[in-house]
This record gives structure tokens, C-alpha cells and sequence, in this order.
């Protein structure tokens, strides 16, 4: 280990006493493709791993422009009032698709990022997806070792990074807009089947009719669904984040749920299978990755496409060929 790194002590130190600097550090590491960076994230993340877990983990996605970061500032207002602490991580999968940012340049959260209660951080772009969800999940951690008690994660509602936020929040809420789009016929079916709760955006002005009428479209909608499993019926809202308007119903909403969830055991049971998705997710990617430390097994793999792409060779033979060199460079190592 680097000896000008703070060694793995003092960063517990820091992130338990709820030092921002050191956490932000910390998250850096985790987020870090450097092999040391890496090490070091590893074992930072084994030392505080007793003091996770003690959170809300909240999922709000919704289309750009729907007024996300308007609604978290004035929901994390709502918490930060009721005396809790939020911490706010942004997924913005859009700049390897664009090379530029869905979420924009624009101050996002400008009040609750000068809040002491708060701590906001958006994970940085030209990640795979994969990557992605690995280091939410870790400064997911982080941020509750800190002492974060509400952790929302925001996605922007294109590409597949909502299924993977699903993958680890407790509740999960898609933000909606009236008449633009976000309706029965332009939404994803699959997104409406994981969310919680929906909530109709910029319900004020001359917008609340049609606010409302959305709404009551996707309640009617929402009858035709299976319900879920959890006993759960997902709400659809309105609000106006301009206006705080329908915010603390919102939070209550989310208690509530926390409260039923809590009494059938099934919160506890969801965080398990999110844990142990993790750890599989994680396992095949490692797995996934071993073979690049084997130039043997790069260029066998060169071949085998060309003749796969030949056709002078099954798919499936191919792999497996693969796979037996791979067996051969592992155990020659040994
Ligand atoms: P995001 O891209 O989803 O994060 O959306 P923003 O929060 O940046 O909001 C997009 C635009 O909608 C901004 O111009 C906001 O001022 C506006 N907006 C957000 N929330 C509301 C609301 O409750 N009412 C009204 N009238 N406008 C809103």
C-alpha cells in the first residue's frame, strides 16, 4: 500500500464519525479502476460493513426534465426538518451513450447541497453499467456507515439503470409528467410493475387538471396489475415540489410502507436476496474478468471468433474450447 495513503484505521475512523471529507475519499476509492485504489476500497468496505445497512434506501427515477432534482431538494428538505440525515447519490448512465450528460451542467440541489444534514454525489460517467451499480452499492455503504439515515438513489429514467437501482432500494418511486409522454402508452410497462409508488410531477397551476387526470389514469391502470407479492399497493400521487405541495404525504407514505414491510418481515427479507444478488452479480464478474489476466486466453479467443464468425465453428464449441483454455492457463499458474 502507497504509505502517503491514510491507512484503512484512520478512514473508518473518519466515515464512522461522519467526516464528509473522508467519505467522499472513501467513495473516490471505491469508484477508482486503479488495482490499488481498489485494495484499499475492499478493505475499508470490510471494516465498516458491521455499521450498514441502518438506512432507507430510496429509488426515484422519471424521465429528464420530469423535475427530479427539484423534488429531492424539497423532499430532502421534509427529512433534513424532521431531523434526519439524507444522502442523495445520482446515477447519470447517459454519458457513455452520448458523451454528454442527460442530468446537465446546471446546479442541481443547490439548497440541500449547502445543507450540513445532507451530502450529494453523483457517480461519475464513462463507467459500464455494471460498474455503476457495483459502486452505488458500495457508497451505499459508505454513506450509511456515516450516519445517513435516508439514502436516495436517482436515476434518470432511460437505458436499464432503473432495473438496477431497483436492485438495491428499499422503496422505489417513478416521478411522472403529465402530458408529455409519461402516459399509459409511453411509459415502460416494466417500470410501472417495480415502482412503489408514482407520483404526477408539477401538480400546480394550470397543470393540475391535467395532472390529475394522469394520476387517475395510471390508478385505473394499476387495478389491472398483479398486485405485488409484498401485499404492497402501489399509490400513485400528485405533487408540486415548487410548491411543497404533496411532499410530506409522500414521506409519510414511504414511513408507512417502511412500518407495514417491517411487521411482515419482508423488509428484512428483501435487503437478504438484494445482498445475495450482489455477491452472485459480483462473483460473475470477477469470474467474468479473471480470464483477461491471461494473454494466452486473449488471443485463443481472437481465433475462436473468426472462426466462429466463419462459421468453421458452433458458438457453443467455441465457448467451451474457450473455457478449456482458460481451465489450462489457471491450473498451469497453480
Ligand atoms: P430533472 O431533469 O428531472 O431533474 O428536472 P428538474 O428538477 O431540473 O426540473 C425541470 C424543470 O421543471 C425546471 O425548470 C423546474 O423548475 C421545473 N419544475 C420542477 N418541479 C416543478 C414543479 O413542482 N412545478 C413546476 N411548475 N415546475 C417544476
Amino acid at each position: 500500500m502507497n504509505s502517503s495513503r491514510l491507512q484503512v484505521e484512520e478512514y473508518k475512523k473518519g466515515i464512522l464519525s461522519g467526516n464528509r471529507v473522508m467519505l467522499a475519499r472513501a467513495i473516490t476509492l471505491v469508484e477508482s479502476t486503479l488495482p490499488d485504489d481498489q485494495n484499499l476500497a475492499g478493505e475499508i468496505l470490510d471494516v465498516i460493513i458491521p455499521y450498514t445497512g441502518n438506512s432507507l434506501r430510496i429509488g426515484i427515477t422519471g424521465s429528464p426534465g420530469v423535475g427530479k432534482s427539484t423534488f429531492i431538494e424539497s423532499f430532502g428538505k421534509t427529512i433534513t426538518e424532521s431531523g434526519k440525515k439524507i444522502a442523495v447519490l445520482t446515477v447519470d448512465p447517459s454519458s457513455q451513450i452520448t458523451r454528454g450528460s442527460i442530468l446537465g451542467d446546471k446546479t442541481r440541489m443547490e439548497e440541500l447541497g449547502k445543507n450540513p444534514m445532507a451530502f450529494i454525489r453523483t457517480t461519475p460517467s464513462g463507467q459500464t453499467l455494471g460498474g455503476i451499480a457495483g459502486h452505488t452499492r458500495e457508497t451505499i455503504l459508505l454513506c450509511e456507515a456515516a450516519g445517513f439515515e435516508i439514502i436516495v438513489i436517482e436515476t434518470v429514467g432511460v437505458g436499464q439503470s432503473e432495473f438496477s437501482v431497483k436492485s438495491m432500494v428499499d422503496f422505489f418511486l417513478l416521478l411522472m409528467l403529465a402530458g408529455s409522454g409519461d402516459d399509459l402508452q409511453g411509459i415502460k410497462k416494466g417500470i410501472i410493475e417495480m415502482a412503489d409508488a408514482m407520483a404526477v410531477t408539477k401538480a400546480d397551476g394550470e397543470n393540475i387538471k391535467r395532472a390529475n387526470a394522469t394520476m387517475a389514469d395510471f390508478q385505473q391502470a394499476l387495478h389491472l396489475l398483479q398486485p405485488q407479492s409484498s401485499g404492497w399497493t402501489p399509490k400513485v400521487v400528485t405533487c408540486s415540489a415548487i410548491h411543497s405541495k404533496g411532499i410530506v404525504d409522500i414521506w409519510n407514505m414511504i414511513q408507512q410502507f417502511k412500518k407495514e414491510m417491517e411487521s411482515s418481515h419482508l423488509f428484512e427479507i428483501n435487503r437478504q436476496n438484494q445482498q445475495s444478488f450482489w455477491f452472485d452479480e459480483h462473483f460473475q464478474t470477477l469470474l467474468a474478468m479473471d480470464h483477461l489476466k491471461f494473454p494466452s486466453v486473449q488471443s485463443k479467443r481472437d481465433a475462436l471468433k473468426t472462426l466462429v464468425q466463419t462459421k468453421k465453428i458452433s458458438a457453443r464449441k467455441a465457448a467451451q474450447d474457450l473455457l478449456d483454455k482458460y481451465h489450462q492457463a489457471v491450473s498451469s499458474k497453480r
